[in-house]
């Protein structure tokens, strides 16, 4: 394979990208003028190279990414299906992509439009019946709605600061929990995956705020008993939060307010069409029941008449949790998306993303232990139970299907199932990728019988092979230390 280096490594002393005219005004040393205490002297042995070096390193890093526009992503959880290009095409509309947020109003009623339409839609898909725009994230679309919650209970002088959350929830529900202030009561699921009425009976008191649940849950399972946990919940005067991540197998089919969720934050960079891993811009937003649309944070959109205007003000508000408008394009390629597919359209989505997890799920289900057997939604969670014996664990069998050129799965999580395998298809892939996948998957469990040892160093193709991943998240090295001088020749 060929040998990588490092930009710096690359450097020549002295070679130089490009050269800028000699100037025609007076020069002055930068040192000079700018106080010692900015100057970086750190930049001792930045790299020095031509153009082309420049280019063909940037490039031949670009190369090396994963995404959904290279392979196959069934990172579960994360919804990584296809972003259509034309959702790209309309956020670089100037009129959307040049707007600028301190813009008067009049002058902006297109994009206000859009959020107003775009908050309606996704009540629709939510069973909502108001939104916020605002959040930046799935996770802050959480914190949001907790701190709605906080809000209401305050208004009415109640105090209530418990919250209860199922052993199969993402990692953001109890941490969006705690940062609002709420003290988490863990809820355990059942022999089948889901949670029972009447646990949540028991663990239900006046001092609960409600619970945060996910629908499906991140076993791939539905929760069959949310009306009557929500009937529970409102009972005792709690609310019901969904965590609405896992959007994309209830589109158009089934909505969560109809179920008795209260709150739910829809994540847009999953479930509508926005690229994401890697830390591109996300967007949360959040939606509620009546009777707590007075707390969302500001601003938001009203139309009266034909016009559209931002509301500032509104006494019960949490206020604002994010500068401007939140995460406007993000918000257009939404839209986009929503008016393409439309409600049939995003229908025969979410059915075809449960589809392919169950065609998945029905495959594999002989060569990997599949601790739910039941009828999935929108994917499957498997495990390496059998391949156990063989010392083949979760960890090896994703590193070995980076060299089948598919991205691993979600691993071990969650938590609740020993050496998760967590595979989320979509629906936006062939059948024939998706048979390939599968065949990667049984060719791996073949060699875990067969022949272990090719998997316990995998992947063998990557650049990269396995790092120490604790340390690598702790003490992560960012900095460039420059070596000698001389062994930059
Ligand atoms: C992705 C995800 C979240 C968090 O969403 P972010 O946008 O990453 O903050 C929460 N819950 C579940 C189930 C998720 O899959």
């Amino acid at each position: 394979m060929k040998e990588r280096r490092l930009v710096f490594e690359k450097s020549r002393r002295g070679r130089v990208a490009v050269e800028p005219p000699e100037v025609d005004v007076p020069q002055v040393d930068p040192e000079e003028l700018i106080p010692e205490k900015f100057l970086r002297d750190e930049l001792e042995g930045f790299p020095e190279l031509s153009e082309l070096d420049v280019v063909r390193h940037y490039t031949e890093l670009s190369t090396l990414n994963f995404g959904v526009d290279t392979g196959f992503y069934p990172l579960g959880s994360c919804t990584m299906k296809y972003n259509p290009r034309v959702d790209e095409d309309v956020a670089l509309l100037e009129g959307f992509s040049r707007l600028h947020p301190y813009q008067p109003e009049e002058h902006c009623q297109g994009a206000l439009r859009l959020m107003h339409e775009l908050a309606s839609y996704l009540c629709e898909i939510g069973g909502m019946d108001a939104l916020t725009l605002q959040p930046s994230a799935g996770a802050h679309g959480e914190l949001c709605g907790l701190l709605v919650l906080s809000a209401y209970f305050k208004d009415r002088g109640e105090r209530r600061d418990k919250l209860i959350i199922p052993d199969t929830a993402h990692g953001t529900n109890p941490a969006s929990s705690a940062l609002a202030g709420f003290r988490v009561v863990e809820i355990g699921s059942s022999k089948k995956g889901i949670i029972e009425p009447h646990d949540v009976e028991r663990l239900m008191d006046e001092n609960t705020a409600g619970i945060m649940l996910t629908n499906p849950n991140t076993l791939g399972l539905f929760e069959e008993n949310i009306k009557d946990i929500a009937s529970i919940v409102h009972s005792r005067g709690g609310f019901v939060y969904c965590d609405g991540a896992n959007l994309n197998a209830l589109m158009g089919i089934a909505r969560l307010g109809d179920m008795g969720v209260d709150l739910v934050q829809f994540n847009l960079h999953k479930t509508f069409a926005t690229p994401h891993g890697g830390g591109g811009p996300g967007s949360g937003p959040l939606g509620v029941k009546k009777e707590l649309a007075p707390y969302l944070p500001l601003p938001w959109v009203e139309k009266t008449s034909d016009r559209y205007r931002l509301v500032t003000d509104a006494p019960k508000s949490i206020g604002r949790c994010r500068a401007f408008y939140g995460n406007f394009l993000v918000m257009v390629k939404a839209y986009a998306y929503i008016r393409r597919m439309g409600r049939e359209g995003l229908k025969e989505a979410s059915r075809m993303a449960i589809l392919n997890a169950n065609y998945i799920k029905e495959r594999l289900k002989e060569d990997f232990h599949l601790p739910y057997p039941q009828t999935c939604m929108h994917e499957c969670v498997f495990s390496d139970k059998y391949q156990q014996s063989r010392g083949v664990t979760t960890m090896d069998i994703a590193k070995r299907l980076i060299d089948y050129g598919f991205h691993p799965p979600t691993i071990y999580f969650p938590l609740v199932v020993k050496g998760a395998i967590m595979i989320e298809p979509t629906e936006t892939e062939s059948p024939e990728t998706i048979d390939a996948f599968i065949d990667a998957m049984k060719s791996i469990a073949r060699d875990a019988r067969e022949n272990p040892a090719i998997l316990k160093d995998a992947p063998h193709s990557a650049p990269v092979k396995r790092v120490d991943e604790a340390r690598a998240s702790r003490r992560p090295v960012v900095r460039w230390h420059s070596p000698n001088d001389n062994d930059r020749g």
